[in-house]
């Protein structure tokens, strides 16, 4: 058993070594994906903010040309000079305009030769624009108006819009394509975080497992061991300590409700078979009269092996003495019975029996095994395969065990 124990408790530490590293390899695992998860998330995030910043400046190039071609217009228009606010204006922010977007542009080469293109046709629009306002400034709007006519301007403008709108496009297929790997890898990451909890979950199960497992061993083998220390090995019955515990758990005030009688047996004569035919025979002996004694007795009541030849019964309800006379009378019969079988009753067996009764003759449960043990001395006395009662001294004997047959 214990080195069963033992095999089983080293392989349960092996599967809880296998099952803790399998864990941390795992978390750890699970912890690295996160992390690099996590940076593409935040990469996507910027990529996403990188691309917005971009569709704004582009947007705002666009509207600085208009506002300022718009303020063109009305100025050749009326010559009222106050449309040349909003040329000014748009002419004014349009170069910072244009650099915020190279910057916003990034390093990507397409997008680069866009924006260059598109500061090439910004130059060259605001240069017409600066032409036909000098040119109706200096009185002379019929040649600025002609200058708009020839739609030199219209083609910078249509080529500049369609260079912003390619790089709109980009950064906008950018921007579609850095919010779906977000999506998708908080997607995964969380699919991922449930798969490991339900892993984590499972294996804290069979952890609890393996432990109860290995405890219901431990137990079970205690429950042997105790019941090993408790039992006869030559007979099979309960030993003396057992014996002992089982009168200790009759309390008196319990135990005061039912008579209980306790009988003190010493086979008669056992030795001789011992000297004669050996310590095995003698062990074969004792084991048969354990036997024969067990199967004449109740099986509530409890039949101990004490000592060499000695036995006792404990009989809880006992009846009166008329059955405690049958009891005694049944049981030196069957001791005989086995002396006049074995070894073709060559040695004169025989028992010797000592009684004594709670709460009658003895008071209290302890004092039992005493008094039986000094009565069955007394039955030995007065002639062996007999049986004689004990009390308790009475106040004025003290010591003396006053016995009765
Ligand atoms: P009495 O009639 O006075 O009871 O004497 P007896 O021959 O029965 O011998 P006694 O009770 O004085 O002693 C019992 C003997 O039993 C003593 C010991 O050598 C023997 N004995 C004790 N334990 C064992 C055992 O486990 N096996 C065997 N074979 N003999 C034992
Ligand atoms: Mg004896």
């Amino acid at each position: 058993m214990p080195a069963r124990l033992f095999r089983s408790a080293k392989a349960d530490r092996n599967r809880f070594i296998v099952l803790y590293v399998s864990m941390t390899l795992g978390l750890l695992i699970a912890a690295g994906l996160f992390v690099y998860e996590a940076r593409i998330i935040v990469a996507d995030g910027l990529r996403d903010e990188e691309a917005f910043a971009v569709l704004g400046v582009a947007n705002r190039v666009l509207h600085d040309l208009e506002n300022a071609e718009t303020g063109q217009r009305g100025y050749l228009l009326t010559g009222d000079e106050s449309y040349l606010v909003p040329y000014r204006e748009g002419i004014r922010d349009l170069d910072d305009t244009v650099l915020r977007l190279q910057q916003a542009a990034g390093s990507d080469e397409r997008s680069l030769e866009l924006v260059r293109r598109v500061e090439h046709a910004k130059t060259d629009k605001v240069t017409e624009l600066a032409r036909t306002i000098e040119l109706a400034r200096s009185g002379n709007r019929t040649a600025a108006v002609a200058l708009v006519q020839t739609n030199e301007g219209k083609l910078y403008m249509d080529g500049l819009r369609q260079d912003l709108s390619l790089l709109l496009n980009d950064w906008r297929e950018r921007r579609r394509v850095a919010t779906e790997d977000a999506h998708q890898r908080l997607v995964f990451g969380s699919a991922a975080l449930v798969a490991i909890a339900v892993l984590v979950c499972c294996l804290m199960v069979y952890t609890v497992y393996i432990q109860r497992r290995a405890f219901a061993r431990v137990h079970a083998y205690s429950n042997a061991l105790n019941q090993q220390a408790a039992q006869d090995t030559l007979t099979g019955l309960p030993n003396r300590r057992r014996l002992l515990s089982a009168i200790d758990a009759l309390s008196d005030d319990e135990a005061a409700s039912r008579r209980i009688a306790l009988l003190y047996l010493d086979i008669d004569g056992f030795k001789n078979v011992n000297d004669a035919m050996g310590h095995s025979a003698g062990d074969v002996l004792l084991r048969r009269l354990a036997e024969s004694l067990r199967t004449a007795t109740r099986q509530n009541d409890m039949l101990a092996r004490v000592g060499g030849d000695e036995f006792v019964l404990l009989a809880t309800d006992c009846g009166d003495d008329s059955r405690l006379r049958e009891l005694a009378d049944r049981l030196v019969s069957s001791v005989r019975a086995v002396g006049d079988k074995e070894y073709g009753g060559r040695f004169a067996i025989g028992v010797s029996i000592g009684i004594a009764t709670f709460p009658d003759r003895v008071q209290t449960v302890a004092g039992l095994l005493d008094v039986a043990d000094a009565a069955m001395y007394v039955a030995k006395r007065s002639g062996r395969s007999t049986y004689s009662f004990g009390s308790s001294p009475g106040p004025g004997l003290s010591n003396v065990v006053k016995l009765t047959r």
